[in-house]
């Protein structure tokens, strides 16, 4: 790392600022920070180099502060700072989404923009509702989610989301959502090298739902191609064409929630490319601008945008947007981005690293307890047999060698979760892997 990244200090204070998805009093006892990052690594304050395994969180694909991408903001922030979308215009988010849709699947020509992930899910959830009410189905409004599925934190995604602590303080959320079973099979997919191949008839279980709440009141079936903070589970060989032709019968709409695997973490720009299987709505963010600036967003295929352009020219197609929708510094980001994306061929990177990745953490498998590894083009998950102490202790305790080792990974439960900056090389996947290594026979 240059010596130009500075060492900021943290204050003595740190009550003031409530951390989100954090134990705060613990956190605040042990407190760690980054203050500075470059490429593929961190900066601690008191000046140490941390590799950054997971991309921030999930997002910072292009590696940290990329120069292209901080030049677009610097540039940007004192051209235009801001301006609304709402019934104006400014040139950067139609040249973006125009560059979006040039790499989105076939049949996807729009894109409506917001400021997060959560965002992005609950725009979809209500697009596919106003889809159907368009057509006369206004009937159709339960949403099916999946268990271990994570899709934000706003109240539709809550809803259809399937990690029970995260839902537990809140209470009931919408009332008409059902939940498909997770496709997690450990006892006949265990240490599965990419899509598993078990488990195609998880998606059956759609019908099964379907014939208990009528498959005329469902609007939507939303799914992560590959469920990401439930434990990064590639989906089964066939599961989500399944659950296509399941939807297809019944006049569904199927959404991806391609949060975390949107912007070339499968070695395509989004999983429907890489896994051959087409959705109605995809939603999007993290690497829309490589975590940069917050953006969200969802692709909009043409059979939803043009059931929802029927009405009168005068009035908006959706009463639906955010102040932020298609903010300046975002747009100018995400093109950034995808000039880097593009320029330095790094969807096509992760395509090649992937073979590699996956051989690298499947090395791991005899160190330790470890019960399962995962892997689909750059994620990747360790699963720990959690022993008899609290769950997701041990796992946090390797978490914690790594960090020591010089490696930032995250502890989800009993899983280690990977998901690199797509820049990675592969001297720090095997930096990756032998720090985990570390960790692990320190468990054993
Ligand atoms: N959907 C998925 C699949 C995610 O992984 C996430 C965040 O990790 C979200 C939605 C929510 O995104 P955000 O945190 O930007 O609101």
């Amino acid at each position: 790392m240059p010596d130009a990244i500075s060492i900021d200090v943290p204050p003595n204070d740190l009550e003031a600022f409530w951390m989100p998805m954090t134990a705060n009093r613990r956190f605040k006892k042990t407190p760690m920070f980054f203050s500075a990052a470059e490429g593929m690594y961190y900066a601690t304050p008191d000046g140490r180099r941390v590799l950054d395994a997971i991309a921030g969180l999930w997002c910072v694909n292009a590696g940290h502060c990329h120069p292209r991408i901080v030049e677009a903001i610097r540039a940007q922030a004192g051209k235009l700072d801001y301006a609304s979308s709402f019934g104006v215009g400014h040139p950067l988010a139609f040249h973006f989404a125009n560059r979006v849709v040039e790499i989105a699947p076939p049949g996807f020509r729009h894109l409506f923009l917001a400021g997060s992930g959560s965002e992005a899910v609950d725009s979809a959830l209500k697009f596919a509702l106003a889809y159907h009410r368009a057509r006369g189905e206004g009937h159709r409004q339960r949403l099916i989610g999946r268990q271990r599925a994570y899709h934000g934190v706003g109240f539709g995604g809550l809803s259809v989301s399937g990690i029970g602590w995260q839902r537990a303080q809140f209470g009931a959320l919408l009332p008409a959502t059902s939940h498909l079973p997770h496709t997690h099979d450990l006892a006949r997919n265990a240490f599965s090298r990419g899509q598993p191949a078990h488990g195609v008839e998880f998606a059956d279980a759609l019908e099964g739902l379907l014939f208990a709440v009528d498959p005329s009141t469902v609007a939507a079936v939303i799914v992560e191609p590959v469920a990401g903070a439930g434990g990064v589970l590639p989906p089964p060989q066939g599961y989500l064409q399944r659950l296509r032709e399941i939807c297809d019968r019944h006049g569904i709409l199927l959404i991806f929630d391609e949060v975390v695997t949107g912007f070339g973490r499968l070695g395509a720009p989004f999983a429907a490319q890489a896994l051959g299987v087409g959705p109605d709505l995809i939603t999007c963010a993290k690497g829309m601008t490589s975590g940069t600036v917050p953006m969200g967003g969802v692709l909009i295929s043409d059979r939803v945008h043009d059931g929802l352009s029927q009405g009168p020219e005068a009035v908006p197609e959706l009463a639906h947007g955010y102040t932020y929708s298609g903010h300046p510094l975002a747009c100018a980001a995400g093109l950034a981005a995808l000039d880097v994306y593009r320029d330095e061929g790094l969807f096509e990177r992760a395509a090649r690293l992937a073979p590699i990745w996956e051989d690298a953490l499947h090395g791991l498998r005899t160190l330790g307890p470890v019960r399962d590894i995962r892997n689909l083009g750059l994620l990747g998950a360790i699963e720990i047999d959690g022993g008899d102490g609290a769950p997701g202790e041990r796992a946090r305790a390797c978490a914690e060698v790594c960090l020591e080792r010089g490696v930032f990974i995250r502890a989800l439960g009993d899983t280690l979760i990977l998901s690199p900056p797509l820049v990675i090389d592969e001297g720090q996947i095997g930096q990756i892997v032998d720090a985990i290594g570390s960790g692990l026979r320190r468990l054993a």
